[in-house]
């Protein structure tokens, strides 16, 4: 049995027991380099090669020459998107939304102060981009778009193929953050307009410290990791063999039954969302209803605190989380939720629940059981909290209290 219950999976997965059985064998015996001439070593890069093509028939790539293994998709996203820039040196402009994983953002953020112009394209209530503003931002100087397939917090997808054809009708390289998609919907490269794509493997039950980067072929692009000939000179260092073998076993997991699996999770995600609308009065979810990943659920708690709700789950052994992994722990309201325009009396009580072909009906009911009382008991508090302020004003003594729920 779990000794957790697990609703955090947008922050990272279970690694399925069939890719750690297949990594075993390049932990221990066969721990040869793969870029070696001996059979010892040979042997290691033939299932290296086995791992790409089990990664391309994931992503509907054309060929697996146009996977490159990563570390992680914070690598594959830097990489994606300095590789295009350097490859254009003449190009100052990158088009990206505001509410891309910190992977992107803070990257593209650290590009504005280096003097590339960046437009950061907005988000409407349900978390979803206006094509036409996207479409007007496009000039001669765009050396690259950068949008995210869907959202890590809320969920909410993207119309990549039709974002795809807009940027590509102005012959602009597109890179797409695929990392919360990945083995969650399927994907076809060969028919999809998108140039690179970056995915992780431990959001599918892989390993950490692994991931891939999707380059079309025929795309020119310069390394980030500069060193040896690793990857066709694509990516240098030695190869994390233990980890692409897992990555390539998750990947043809991902795909087996997928229909009826993301049937099932949609299912278990619209009980609890259902539930925990009708039994917290002053709930509400984040993100648009039918175009939001299925196993994904972001709610707001009225006037609580998203991390308070967090704290008291864990005493039951339920772990979620407040939306990215990246700025979990960080005081600030999150800027996914933000550039929605989410009211503050909500923003800070989000809450996310992530699910995956792991989670079972009972954990479901756990939540579902749990979340009312917690909500009940803050809720009491809270209460009391603005009772005891009114208290403090009316004695007078307003100053330093006001400052102080600032
Ligand atoms: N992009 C998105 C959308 C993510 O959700 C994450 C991780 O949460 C990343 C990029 C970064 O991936 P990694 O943790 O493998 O670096």
């Amino acid at each position: 049995m779990d000794p957790v219950i697990y609703f955090d999976n947008n922050a990272t997965t279970r690694l399925a027991p069939e890719a750690l059985e297949a990594m075993q064998p390049y932990l221990t015996g066969l721990y040869g380099n793969p870029s070696s001439i001996h059979g010892f070593g040979s042997q290691v890069a033939r299932k290296i090669q086995a791992a790409r093509e089990q990664v391309a028939i994931l992503l509907g790539a054309a060929d697996p020459v146009e996977i490159v293994f990563t570390s992680c998709g914070t690598e594959g996203d830097n990489a994606a998107i300095r590789g295009i820039l350097d490859s254009q040196p003449d190009k100052r402009h990158i088009v990206t939304t505001q509410v891309e994983h910190p992977a992107v953002l803070s990257l593209c953020q650290h590009l504005e102060k280096k003097g590339y112009r960046v437009t950061w394209l907005r988000v409407d209530g349900n978390g979803m981009l206006d094509l036409d503003e996207l479409k007007d931002s496009l000039t001669d100087d765009t050396a690259l778009v950068s949008i995210m397939y869907a959202n890590n917090e809320t969920g909410v997808i993207f119309p990549i193929e039709a974002i795809g054809e807009i940027v590509k009708a102005r012959g602009i390289p597109f890179h797409v953050d695929a990392v919360q998609v990945a083995g969650k919907m399927p994907l076809n490269l060969k028919q999809t307009p998108v140039d690179l794509l970056t995915i992780s493997a431990h959001k599918f039950h892989g390993p950490k410290g692994v991931g891939a980067l999707y380059v079309r072929r025929g795309i020119t692009f310069r390394p980030f990791l500069v060193g040896g000939h690793q990857e066709r000179g694509r990516r240098g260092g030695t190869e994390n063999v233990a980890g692409i073998v897992g990555m390539g076993k998750a990947a043809e997991l991902a795909l087996k039954d997928k229909p009826e699996e993301e049937r099932r999770v949609r299912a278990l995600r619209d009980r609890l969302e259902k539930s925990l609308l009708e039994s917290c009065p002053d709930s509400r979810v984040n993100g648009d209803n039918e175009m939001r990943l299925s196993n994904t659920l972001n709610m707001s708690f009225k006037f609580l605190e998203g991390e308070a709700i967090l704290v008291l789950l864990d005493q039951y052994g339920i772990c979620a989380s407040t939306g990215s992994a990246c700025t979990a722990g960080s005081a600030e309201p999150s800027h996914v939720l933000r550039a929605m325009g989410v009211p503050p009396d909500w923003i800070q009580g989000a809450v996310r629940f992530s699910l995956s072909c792991y989670t079972t009906e009972e954990e479901v009911l756990s939540v579902n059981q749990k979340v009312p009382s917690i909500v009940q008991r803050l809720s009491g508090l809270s209460a009391l909290g603005k009772l005891a302020k009114k208290q403090e004003l009316k004695r007078g003594d307003h100053g330093d209290q006001v400052g102080a729920r600032r």
